[in-house]
């Protein structure tokens, strides 16, 4: 498989689905309920002020409920009574969740996990994508769906698949690896000797004689070759897009007009997400901050939305799941408080959403989910849960200041590397310290900036960084001499770069960049030399010494760092480099050798974007306040149960926010006009 960028040519946009409306509503599963319900559902989703449904997620088994038979004419009554009731439809490609009869005909759809075990039907996701078997059963109803149902005057966009997907090591899986890899190394002889050299083969008697020797990275007396399952990854990944690709171009072929997304979740490491920029029109994500989290949960949702407008280049996103309330699959499920999931929805607005939906409209009475709230909850309408969706519903649809912001976009001057290779190759065992997590270092950065208000994108190594004053590089532990390359010089050219530890240590191969833990140009840059990681327990921690950062606490990560030019901003007490900064070409490189406490993190973040003349949207607020400026609206978020008094800020001052409290302010008046505050 190879990666694959549509042409730019009259792109669908998310404008031609929201048609002017922020987009409400969410999941409406009615093959669950007697049609009787059908009717009360309308009237109450129109009182709710819902406007859109996304229809036919995990209705499969429905449409195909034995082999090559169809069944469609519920789905029609169900797109004619949404169409008639004047809502717009999200129609789902039904791949994520094959019928149970494909599994039972086909064991080999089924997907394989490392150890052997099959992955069976009675729950969901239950499909190998290597699978030619499941790729041409669900390319067909995907055909018949598109034939059906692409100018039908309800549907607004496509929704391919479900958060994709499952991982497999199956046979399939094996022989889409081996085709995998000779296009990547070569095929015959050479190629075999490319990947052995680039696999590393040498260590542990690894040397593969012949093709046919090379399997998935499946379970084995100890650890895996490092490089195998790195590509493994890459391979899986490859195999969901190609799914994605194939839904996408028949989608395309019945109507180009027709938007197509798929619902992401941000934390899901199966696919890179990267690769779906230029296959997707715009990015979809499922958000679930966890209420239990307080405050934080705020920074969690800010990091999916953020994301998610990075995907969208910047573009207008949809918010396509929330809960209204509680979930069900945590250890303990939180309900969210009144004002708490009216406050997570304009989160996601402000943060460049035109779309907020949730799952699901009507809680489920059977199945896996009964216990995951609905908009329309299981005790009825006459409910704390529906009353709130209602008078959310109605105020999307009514308040002038919320209308303004769509189409709008919000600009960032900082930005994060996001990198998949890196959390691939960090999650497996033979890593320094199984205290190092990836996804987990990335988010306390994010969150570091949320805290501090300033605003954030996600990009990729390989993009042009030049827009961004400030580029952060937590844990970019895979780093090709080529990119390591391309980060030095945007240092050079002017850009600020703060480089986290364990950035730059292996190549894409996994192999070890020599001469010390960093590549060459990442180690020019930086002016630092890392000899050794010394990582610390859990419970552990060193301290920092700064003169101008004030002392912190160091955990999880110390290292032997010596400077090479940099100069010393922060040291532990025996004198190793804790945070170094280099004045490198006509920019600036620091290098943050420790996992600084949060409070050390944000002062190490905050000097170097005041350095970099980056700045927060509003400087000074309580904390759990949050601020976003989309078009020309300032946004502020409490994300504290308790008011807050705002003051001392130029665009608003001496004003109280309740306790999750929303405020937008019309910054392009002369005088800031505040439009709206306070929940119901
Ligand atoms: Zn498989």
């Amino acid at each position: 498989m190879t990666s694959r960028t549509r042409k730019a040519l009259s792109v669908p946009h998310l404008n031609d689905a929201t048609r002017g409306r922020l987009l409400y509503g969410g999941d409406y599963n009615p093959e669950q309920w007697p049609e009787d319900v059908w009717a009360e559902d309308m009237a109450l989703m129109r009182q709710a002020g819902v406007n859109t449904v996304t229809v036919g997620v995990f209705s499969w088994a429905r449409y195909e409920p034995r082999p090559g038979e169809r069944d469609f004419a519920w789905l029609d009554r169900v797109l004619d009574l949404v169409h008639a009731n004047g809502l717009g439809a999200i129609l789902a490609t039904p791949t994520a969740s094959p019928p149970p009869w494909l599994g039972h005909l086909y064991r080999d759809t089924l997907p394989v996990m490392a150890d052997g075990v099959v992955h069976g039907y009675g729950s969901r996701n239950q499909y190998c994508p290597s699978s030619p078997v499941y790729r041409e059963r669900a390319d067909a109803i995907v055909e018949d769906l598109a034939a059906r149902y692409a100018h039908h005057p309800a549907v607004t966009m496509w929704h391919v698949g479900n958060e994709p997907g499952p991982w497999c090591w199956c046979r399939n899986c094996e022989f889409g690896f081996r085709s995998w890899l000779r296009e990547r190394y070569g095929d015959g002889d050479a190629g075999l000797e490319a990947l052995n050299q680039a696999w590393g083969t040498a260590f542990w008697s690894q040397h593969y004689g012949g093709w046919a020797e090379i399997k998935p990275p499946r379970a084995a007396p100890y650890m895996l070759n490092p490089a195998q399952v790195l590509d493994y990854s890459r391979y899986l990944s490859d195999a969901l897009l190609a799914c994605f690709d194939a839904e996408a171009a028949i989608l395309r072929r019945h109507n180009p007009a027709l938007p197509i997304t798929t619902n992401l979740i941000p934390d899901y490491a199966a696919i890179d997400q990267w690769d779906l920029r230029g296959r997707f029109d715009f990015a979809s994500v499922d958000s679930y901050p966890d209420p239990a989290l307080g405050a934080e949960a705020g920074a969690d949702h800010a990091y999916a939305a953020d994301l998610a407008r990075s995907l969208s280049g910047g573009q207008p996103w949809v918010l396509m799941e929330q809960s209204p309330s509680e979930v069900n699959w945590r250890q303990v499920n939180k309900h969210k408080r009144p004002g708490q999931m009216r406050l997570y929805s304009l989160q996601a607005i402000a943060r460049g959403a035109d779309a907020s939906l949730f799952f699901q409209w009507r809680q489920a009475a059977s199945g896996a989910e009964r216990f995951h709230a609905g908009m329309l909850p299981n005790a009825g309408p006459d409910t704390r849960t529906f009353r709130e969706v209602t008078d959310h519903g109605r105020e999307l649809a009514e308040d002038d200041g919320l209308k303004a912001l769509i189409g709008t976009t919000v600009t960032a001057r900082a930005a994060i590397i996001l990198d998949w290779p890196s959390r691939w190759a960090l999650s497996w065992r033979g890593k320094p310290s199984e205290r190092v997590d990836y996804q987990r270092i990335v988010k306390q950065w994010h969150a570091s900036l949320w805290r501090q208000n300033i605003a954030v994108d996600f990009v990729r190594v390989s993009d042009d960084l030049s827009g961004y004053p400030l580029v952060l590089a937590p844990a970019l532990h895979v780093l090709s001499t080529a990119d390591a390359e391309h980060l030095a010089r945007y240092a050079a050219d002017g850009g600020c770069l703060v480089a986290g530890y364990l950035t730059g240590t292996v190549d894409q191969t996994t192999r070890l960049h020599p001469g010390g833990y960093q590549a060459a140009a990442l180690r020019e840059a930086l002016g630092v030399f890392v000899e050794e990681f010394h990582p610390l327990d859990e419970g552990e921690t060193e301290l920092c010494q700064s003169a101008d950062l004030g002392d912190f606490d160091a955990l999880d990560w110390t290292e032997l760092a010596h400077p090479r030019g940099a100069q010393v901003i922060a040291a532990l007490k025996d004198g190793r480099a804790a945070v170094t900064r280099n004045a490198h070409g006509s920019g600036t490189a620091w290098y943050v050798a420790v996992q600084p406490c949060a409070d050390g993190l944000d002062r190490i973040l905050a000097e170097a974007a005041r350095q970099s003349g980056v700045e927060p949207v509003v400087a000074g607020l309580p904390r759990g306040v949050e601020a976003v400026r989309r078009g020309d609206t300032l946004v502020l978020l409490n994300h504290n149960a308790e008011a807050v008094v705002i003051r001392g800020s130029a665009e608003v001052s001496d004003t109280e926010l309740p306790g999750y409290g929303v405020l937008l302010v019309l910054l392009r008046a002369s005088a800031p006009e505040h439009r709206q505050d306070s929940p119901q």
